[in-house]
């Protein structure tokens, strides 16, 4: 006989995990169905996000960042030190040893919180009914009251360069490199291509970024994003925008090599390289999820059609995460997740779409959240600019680390926050405090008069705000745009 549940939620990212531990907690019967398995066949939850996702990327991030610092930066502390060398695999295994213990942490979330996780991959056969199939190929089937689809995304492939997981790879692949490559070529400047492209870089790959789009990181406010092209320049990183790659030949032999042909404004051109990174995005996964007599409705992109609410066509079915519209960044999902299992029980719970911050883990960081100059512009909103440079911040210079500024906007006529803009040291968790100060509608003003502790890099979002309105104390940048 079918399992019965109240909720069964499909995957066990970050929108799912948080959804399923929300509606148990909430006292709903539920089920976590997860496809996933570990190299020894074992079901591993945390979906993208834990197992080759935010949690290893950033791992990876923050040895390299370690490394670099020793080889080049300890210097103008007094510290000398001789020989820096770098073992790869012991960091690819320090990272493997992180997202265990995470992984391992969500079975333990679900057995705290009473979610029946069930190792599996799931199909939605009717609008209360999941079948679920096992890696050995056993079936039993589910009933749900209500049925959330969590299934996230998977790495988009690009036609002229075939994925072969060992010198093309995506971005799951580039986590797993037991050596640094001499020759590192990159496909998308996007957030993985530039995150994944610094690693190596720091390592000491030569590293090549072909991007097709002529802009660097059209979503940035373009002043950020000039900043951060000059730098990551600097760091290494040879970004060739405007470049289309039309093809590419594996080379023989055990290490083969892989020539890639592309064409920017100057004509067709040839580079090799060592090891090939295609991240040029990634599309909803959905594939074999969903019978057609179900009905679910999906757009043009391949995403599941949902409301604000993340109810599909079909009442009883929700879907969070990746698979649907809007960016694809775990805290979306997660927030979803939550909302979802709340509004379960008739909450009044919301997302806030015009807020969900955004990071690039590069160093310095790159973060923002709300709207940008650009986007201001065009939608015709007077406002005024109020920016201020880690140079001249006490702490950053402290440490050595003072690249870059924090930028903030405000109406011109009510003073409202409406984005900021930051790219510098630990941008991500200076952000945060513009996004909770955002979620209360603050002013320029409001932020303006706290007080911010000294020494500290939250002090240049102090002074980014008193900028605004023209009483920057150490002399931050005002601007009036009408
Ligand atoms: P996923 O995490 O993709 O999880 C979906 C789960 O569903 C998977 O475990 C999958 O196996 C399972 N599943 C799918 N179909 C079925 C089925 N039929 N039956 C059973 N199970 C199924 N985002 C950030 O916010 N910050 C970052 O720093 C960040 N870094 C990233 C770095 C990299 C290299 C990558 C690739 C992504 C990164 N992201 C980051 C994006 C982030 O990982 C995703 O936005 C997030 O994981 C999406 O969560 P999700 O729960 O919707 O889907
Ligand atoms: P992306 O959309 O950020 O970047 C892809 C880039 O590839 C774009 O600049 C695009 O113009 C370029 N591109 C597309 N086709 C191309 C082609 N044929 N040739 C050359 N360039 C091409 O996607 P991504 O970097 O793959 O990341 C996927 C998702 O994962 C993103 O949506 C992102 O939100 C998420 N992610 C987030 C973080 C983070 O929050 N720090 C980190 C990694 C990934």
């Amino acid at each position: 006989m079918a399992k019965q549940y109240e909720v069964v939620v499909i995957g066990s990212g970050p929108a799912g995990y948080v959804a399923a531990i929300r509606c148990a907690q909430l006292g709903l019967k539920t089920a976590c169905i997860e496809k996933w398995l570990n190299k020894k066949n074992q079901t591993v939850y945390g979906g993208t996000c834990l197992n080759v996702g935010c949690i290893p990327s950033k791992a990876l991030l923050d040895s390299s960042h370690k490394y670099l610092e020793a080889q080049q930066h300890l210097d103008v502390h007094g510290i000398k030190v001789t020989k820096v060398a770098m073992d790869v695999a012991l960091m690819i295994a320090r990272k493997d040893k992180i997202v265990g213990q995470l992984t391992q942490g969500i079975k333990g979330l679900f057995s705290a919180n009473k979610v029946d996780g069930i190792g599996g991959t799931a199909r939605i056969v009717a609008a209360n009914k999941v079948l679920v199939t096992d890696a050995e190929g056993a079936e039993q089937e589910l009933t749900a009251d209500k049925i959330i689809i969590a299934a996230g995304s998977v790495p988009t492939d690009i036609p002229p360069t075939p994925v072969d997981g060992d010198t093309i790879v995506d971005s799951t692949g580039a986590l797993e490199f037991q050596e640094t490559p001499k020759r590192l070529g990159v496909i998308g400047a996007g957030i993985i291509g530039l995150e994944l492209g610094s690693v190596w870089a720091r390592l000491g790959s030569e590293v090549t970024v072909l991007e097709a789009l002529d802009e660097f990181l059209p979503a940035v406010d373009r002043q950020l994003a000039k900043e951060a092209l000059k730098m990551l320049t600097r760091q290494g990183l040879n970004i060739k925008l405007g470049a289309r790659v039309t093809g590419s030949k594996l080379g023989k032999g055990a290490r083969k090599t892989v020539a890639v042909e592309f064409t920017t404004a100057d004509g067709e051109q040839k580079a090799q390289f060592d090891k090939l990174i295609v991240a040029v995005g990634r599309r909803p996964y959905t594939d074999a999820l969903i019978d057609d007599a179900v009905g679910i409705e999906l757009d043009d992109h391949g995403f599941i059609k949902v409301d604000d609410q993340c109810v599909t066509n079909i009442a009883n079915i929700y879907a969070v995460g990746d698979v649907v519209r809007g960016p694809m960044l775990a805290h979306k999902g997660m927030e979803e997740g939550v909302m979802v299992a709340e509004r379960l029980l008739d909450k009044k719970t919301q997302v806030n779409y015009a807020l969900v911050p955004s990071v690039i883990y590069t160093h310095p960081e790159i973060a923002w959240v709300g709207k940008n100059e650009e986007e201001l512009k065009a939608e015709n909103v007077e406002y005024n600019v109020g920016s201020f440079p880690f140079a001249i911040n006490g702490r950053a210079l402290a440490a050595n680390d003072s690249e870059g500024m924090v930028k903030l906007l405000a109406d011109a006529s009510t003073d409202r926050i409406l984005g900021c803009h930051i790219i510098g040291p630990s941008a991500a968790d200076l952000l945060q405090q513009l996004v909770i100060a955002m979620e209360f509608s603050a002013s320029a003003e409001d932020i303006g008069l706290t007080m911010f502790s000294h020494p500290a890099l939250s002090e240049a979002v102090h002074e980014a705000a008193l900028a605004v309105n023209g009483h920057a104390i150490h002399i931050g940048n005002r601007r009036k745009r009408k």
